[in-house]
Formats: structure tokens, sequence, C-alpha cells
């Protein structure tokens, strides 16, 4: 794919960047390699003011950022200005917290004393996707950073200009120039790097097929890799739920980030005597929400990413409904070739249709009718991902013991799924492996190193 900043509202490119060659790639991945020698040994205090100081900048830049994301991937200005906030709220919780989850750890042992270090392992990749552009990176770069990792990262062709906001940001905080570099490269060269003994480790967010790649040539050459895929998560909605609060919260969960979010409740799986009011619920709350610029404060969805992201989202509706599946409410893309794309909910979603087996990235609501709580768990978990999770029911210790029974990374019980910095957040099957988040997250790159003394 070329790097471009392409603006989806318009359908006009703005900005093109050329690739770094292995060369430059290379000079880079050096001074990273070098500048991780002294970095892990700086004081914690040290790092957390970088840290901290990350943090005031994105405040102080958050109009900008949400601009940038507004013009290279459709995200409108209030939900890019909340995405930069949580990134702020993020770093400061590592600069305040990496040190205590990071310190020794007694260990009980027939040695006079033993315990484990957690020690940094030096260079990690970072390869990342567009639809939280900064969220998804400063999720991997704050623990990693803070842990005296140092970071390279790749992100997704199409979000290049929030790449290097994001870069330009940890530098102006005092962090070593290459101790976070965006790399503008195509994907042919993230196989050099992992080959490379230089990078230690690699972490990647985004689809399976990527992340089956790029794990495949990491466990060829011994390394350790964390990903985070896709999702399909089911939002299971019981006969004594708070059916408003359900429906509507249903309706936000759906169109995070216009539907692109791994997160997003993609499933809804609902108790036969309540499915009817349900949909009609779902569907006036759909129906209520503003599409627009982007640039505009009062938008609450935007164009997908991108027009072929449009297009596959519609040939996967279209291909389930030629299947049996039954449109409720119906929205989509106006033309092929086009961004926008209305949310739609399609029902009567069986095991041979697109829908019920791949994850549908952007606002395509399914829904799904079981006869008990038993058949709504079976339903949940017969999916290939395992990633988030929702259960609703006023009776909140049947929704606790149903959340246990989900096969996923997350369950929320009468909640939205939604990652927060002291949560740790990872999923299970396709969905990917590993914990970013919580002292889970800053303990995945780490040399967890146990020392014995006699
Ligand atoms: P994608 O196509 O897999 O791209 C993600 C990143 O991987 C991009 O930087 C991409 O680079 C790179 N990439 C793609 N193929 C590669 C390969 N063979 N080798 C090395 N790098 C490769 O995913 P996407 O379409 O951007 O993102 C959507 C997917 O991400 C969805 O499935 C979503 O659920 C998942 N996601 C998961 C989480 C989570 O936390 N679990 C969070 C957000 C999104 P290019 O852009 O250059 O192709």
């Amino acid at each position: 794919m070329a790097i471009e900043s392409f603006n989806p509202y318009t359908n006009r490119v703005l900005r093109r960047f050329q690739a770094f060659s292995w060369a430059k790639t290379e000079r880079i991945l050096g001074q990273a390699a070098h500048v991780a020698r002294t970095w892990r040994s700086t004081p914690f205090a040290h790092r957390a003011a970088c840290m901290h100081r990350a943090a005031e900048l994105l405040r102080e830049r958050q109009d900008e950022l949400a601009r940038i994301m507004a013009l290279e991937m459709g995200k409108p200005v209030a939900d890019g200005r909340a995405e930069v906030q949580k990134c702020a709220l993020t770093c400061d919780y590592y600069a305040d917290h990496a040190e205590a989850f990071l310190t020794d750890e007694p260990i009980q042992s027939e040695a006079a004393r033993s315990f484990i270090a957690y020690e940094p392992i030096g260079v990690v990749l970072a390869i990342m996707p567009w639809n939280f552009p900064f969220w998804q990176v400063v999720r991997f770069a704050a623990p990693a950073l803070m842990a005296g990792n140092v970071g390279l990262l790749k992100h997704a062709s199409n979000v290049p200009q929030c790449a290097l906001a994001l870069e330009k940001i940890f530098h102006d905080a005092g962090f070593p120039p290459a101790s976070f570099r965006a790399l503008l490269i195509e994907t042919d060269l993230v196989a050099k790097l992992i080959e490379d003994d230089r990078v230690q480790a690699i972490t990647l967010t985004g689809s399976e097929l990527a992340g089956s790649r790029v794990a495949a040539l990491a466990g060829a050459n011994i390394k350790k890799t964390v990903l985070e895929l896709g999702g399909s998560d089911a939002f299971v909605v019981l006969a004594d739920a708070d059916l408003e609060l359900a429906a509507k919260t249903a309706a936000q969960a759906r169109m995070i980030n216009s539907g692109q979010s791994c997160i997003a409740a993609k499933r809804f799986i609902v108790e036969k005597p309540v499915v009817k009011e349900f949909v009609a619920k779902l569907k006036t709350h759909l129906q209520a929400m503003r599409t627009g610029d982007p640039l505009d404060e009062a938008t609450q969805f935007g164009p997908l990413a991108r027009p072929d992201l449009a297009d596959e989202l519609t040939a996967q509706v279209n291909d389930s409904v030629a299947a049996g599946a039954k449109i409720e409410l119906a929205g989509g893309q106006e033309k092929p070739g086009t961004a926008l794309f209305r949310p739609m909910i399609i029902s009567k979603v069986k095991p041979k249709q697109r829908a019920y087996y791949e994850e549908l990235f952007g606002p395509v609501a399914i829904v799904m009718e079981a006869k008990d709580a038993d058949a709504a768990i079976r339903l949940a978990n017969d999916s290939r991902f395992g990633l988030g999770g929702a259960v609703w029911t006023r009776d909140v210790r049947r929704g606790e013991e149903l959340a246990r029974r989900v096969e996923s990374g997350a369950v929320f019980v009468n909640a939205m799924v939604k990652s927060s910095p002291e949560v740790p957040f990872g999923g299970v099957k396709k969905s990917g492996y590993g914990r970013e988040l919580s002292y889970l997250g800053i303990r995945e790159f780490v040399n967890q190193k146990s020392i014995w003394i006699g």
C-alpha cells in the first residue's frame, strides 16, 4: 500500500510520502539499538518526567491531533479529542505506576534470598492499525518506554501524519530521539526488521492475517510477540435486562469509531421474548445518530477510513443477505467507491453466512435470537474470535456467572466494553494473545529474571 494521507470524506489525497528505504530504516534501527543500551539504566524518575511531559503535550495539542485524525481517517473531532485525552491519561498512569509494577518481587524458595527482577529487553517493533491511530500506539509506547525499552513504530499506511505527530510529541517531551521513531515503511521491510537481531520483540494490533504472518516470522526467529487482533464481540441481552439502557448502549457500542473498533459490540444476542422490542429500540437509537463532516463538532459518525473498507463491508452484507440474512434497518453505502456507510441492522444470521463467522468492521449490527441464557452463551462462544463481550441482566449475580462462561479476554456486565489504563486488555482464540495495559501490559516486554542468592 502507498503511504499516503487520504481524506475519506472528500475522497482526496492530501499528501504522499516517500517510503523509507532499507538503508534508512536500518540506520534508524542501529540508532535505536544504540540508545537502548543507555535508556535502560535511566532512573524511573527521569522517564516519568518525560512521560508526564508527553501527557501535557498531548493535552495541549489535542485539537491539532484530532484534526489530523479527522482528515486522515474520518474520525469526528470530538471523538478524536477524547482519544487524545485517553492517551494522556495512560501516559500519566504509566509515569506514576511503572516503577512499582517493575519493582523486584520476592520469591519464597530454598535460597537465602530470591526474587524476580524485571529488566528491559531493548528494541520493540510495534505494527499498528489506523482505527485509533494515537491510542493503539500509546497503549504500547507508554509502558514500553517506562520499562526502559525503545520503540520503532510501523504505523498503518493511511495514517502517516498521525505517526509523525506522535513521534514529535515524544521527542518534544524529552525522550531521546532514537528511543521512539516512526518508520514510514511498506510491509516488505517488516520481515527484514523481524529477522534482525537488534529487534527483540514485536507487538501487532491489526487483522488476523497480518497477525499470523508476523507471528510466524517472529516464531522462526525466536522472538516474542503480543497480538491484538480482530473481534466479533457478543452483546447478550437477557429478557430481564433494562432494555432501554441496553439498546441505547448497544447503539453506542456498535457505532464507536463509525463501527471500526475491535471491541465494538458486533453480535447482539437477545432472548426471544424481548428481541422485537430490542430491535425497535436499537433502530431508533441508530437512526438518531448524525453523520457529516468529521471536522464538524456536531458529527457523531464519519465515513469509514477508506472507500475500499466500505466496499468490503457492503460485500459481506450482500453475501449474507443472499444466503438468507434479513435487513431490519437499511443503510449502507450510497455508491461503491465511497466511504460513508450508514448504520444497518441484519437478523436471521446463520452459520454459513459471512456475517456469522467474519468480523464486520463497520456499522452493521447483527441481531440473533436465543431461546434462553444457555443458548445465548452457546451462540456467543460460537465464534473464532474472543476479544470482549457484554451481558445484560438485572440479576447481577447471574450476569457474573454468565460472564465467566463467555470465551473472551474481557466481559462487561451491564456496561459497554471499553479499554482503560488500569484494566488488562487482550484476547483469546483468533483475537490474539498477550495483554496490554495494567501491570500485565508492562510485564510483556521485559526479561522476567530470576535471581537466586545462596
Ligand atoms: P491490518 O490490515 O492487519 O493492518 C494493521 C497493521 O499491520 C498495519 O500497520 C499494516 O500495514 C500492517 N500489516 C498488514 N499486513 C502485514 C504483513 N503481512 N506484515 C507486516 N505488517 C502488516 O489491519 P487494519 O485493517 O489496519 O485494522 C483492522 C483490524 O485490526 C481489525 O481486524 C480490528 O479488529 C483489528 N484491531 C484489533 C485491536 C485489538 O486491540 N485487538 C485494536 C484495533 C484493531 P499497512 O497499513 O501498510 O498494510
